[in-house]
C-alpha cells in the first residue's frame, strides 16, 4: 500500500492547492449493489493515507486561508453530502481516531426518517422478490432482477430518469415503482435524526447547508432556491446552534444543475464558500462560491493516491457562464 506520496509530485502553486474530496455513506461492509460507495475498512486506509501526505482543514476554514494565501501546500477537506446517518456511527468514529476534521452537508427535509428517491430506488431492487419487475405501465420499462448486474443495471437505468423529474412528481414515481414492486416498508434509518445531526456538530464536525429538499436549484425560480436554503440553514441552526457557513449546491453541475445567480445569491445568506461537484482542485483563483471538489471512487489505495495527484494536476477553477 503507498504510504506516503512523494511531495515532489504535488502541484506548486503560490498561495497553495486544495483538494476537496466528497463522499456521501460510508457503509459498515461492501454492498454489491451500490459498488461505488465505500465501506469502513476502506474508508479507513484512505483516511490514514489523508492523515500522512495531507493537512485536512474543516471547509470554511480551508476557504478562508485560500483567499489569504495561507493554505499549507498540501491541504484537502474531507465533505460528505446529503445526511447519511452513517457519517455519525461509522464515518466520525474513523475520522476521530486520526484527529481529522470533516464537513457534512445536509438536506434537512430528509432528517428524522427521511429517504432520498436515489436510496428508493436502491431499496426497491433490493427488496422486491419478482423475478422480472414490469414497469412499463410506469413508462419505465421491463427488468429482469435474477442476478446483482441486473438488478445494478435498473438502479442505473430509474435513476438516470427520475434525476430531473421534480421532487414532488418523483415521489408519486416511487411510490408507485413501490406499489409495482410490491416492496415491504423502505427504509427509515438511513439518513440522521435531528438529535444524531447535534451530535454530529457536537462533536467537531462542521454541518453545511444542502437545501432543505435537495432540489436541483436551476428547476426552481429564484425566490424558491432562497426560500429552500434558509429554510435549511434554520433548522440546521436549530439543531446544532451554529450559523451555516458553508454550502454544497444539490448535483452540483456548474451550469447545470446552478448557475451564476446562485453562486451571487449565496453570499447575501451569510454563506462563505460553496462547493461544486466540478472535478478538479481549488486555487487562489478559484471563485469561493464554486469550489471544485471530486469522488475517491478507487478501490484500491495506489489508484487513489494516483488520482488524487492526476486531479490535482489537471484541475481548473470552475468558470460559470450566466
Ligand atoms: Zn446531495
Amino acid at each position: 500500500m503507498i504510504e506516503r506520496l512523494p511531495l515532489v509530485m504535488w502541484p506548486r502553486v503560490s498561495g497553495g492547492v486544495l483538494a476537496i474530496l466528497i463522499y456521501h455513506r460510508v457503509l459498515p461492509i461492501p454492498d454489491r449493489l451500490s459498488p461505488g460507495e465505500i465501506d469502513a475498512q476502506r474508508f479507513a486506509h484512505q483516511m490514514r493515507f489523508l492523515a500522512k501526505n495531507f493537512c485536512v482543514l474543516p471547509l470554511r476554514e480551508a476557504a478562508l486561508r485560500l483567499r489569504a494565501g495561507t493554505l499549507p501546500r498540501r491541504s484537502c477537506c474531507i465533505t460528505f453530502d446529503d445526511g447519511y446517518a452513517d457519517n455519525l456511527t461509522i464515518a466520525t468514529p474513523i475520522l476521530e481516531q486520526l484527529g481529522l476534521p470533516a464537513t457534512v452537508f445536509v438536506a434537512s427535509e430528509y432528517l428524522d426518517g427521511g429517504l432520498m428517491f436515489n436510496d428508493a430506488v436502491l431499496a426497491i431492487a433490493r427488496s422486491t422478490q419478482l423475478a422480472v419487475l414490469d414497469l412499463t405501465p410506469l413508462g419505465l420499462g421491463r427488468w429482469p432482477l435474477a442476478t446483482d448486474d441486473n438488478r445494478r443495471e435498473m438502479v442505473a437505468a430509474l435513476l438516470g430518469q427520475l434525476k430531473y423529474v421534480p421532487p414532488k412528481d418523483r415521489a408519486r414515481r416511487v411510490a408507485d415503482l413501490v406499489a409495482v414492486a410490491q416492496c415491504p416498508a423502505l427504509p427509515t434509518d438511513l439518513m440522521l435524526t435531528t438529535p444524531q445531526l447535534a451530535q454530529l456538530s457536537q462533536r467537531g464536525v462542521e454541518i453545511g447547508g444542502h437545501t432543505h429538499s435537495h432540489a436541483i436549484l436551476t428547476t426552481l425560480d429564484l425566490a424558491q432556491v432562497k426560500a429552500e436554503i434558509e429554510r435549511n440553514q434554520q433548522l440546521i441552526f436549530a439543531a446544532t446552534g451554529k450559523p451555516v457557513r458553508v454550502f454544497a449546491y444539490p448535483n452540483g453541475a456548474p451550469n447545470r444543475d446552478y448557475g451564476r445567480a446562485h453562486a451571487q445569491l449565496l453570499a447575501t445568506l451569510d454563506i462563505e464558500a460553496a462547493v461544486t461537484t466540478a472535478a478538479g482542485v481549488a486555487n487562489q483563483r478559484s471563485d469561493p462560491y464554486q469550489l471544485p471538489r471530486f469522488t475517491p471512487w478507487d478501490r484500491a489505495m495506489p489508484r487513489f493516491a494516483a488520482r488524487l495527484m492526476l486531479n490535482a494536476r489537471l484541475g481548473r477553477p470552475v468558470a460559470t457562464a450566466d
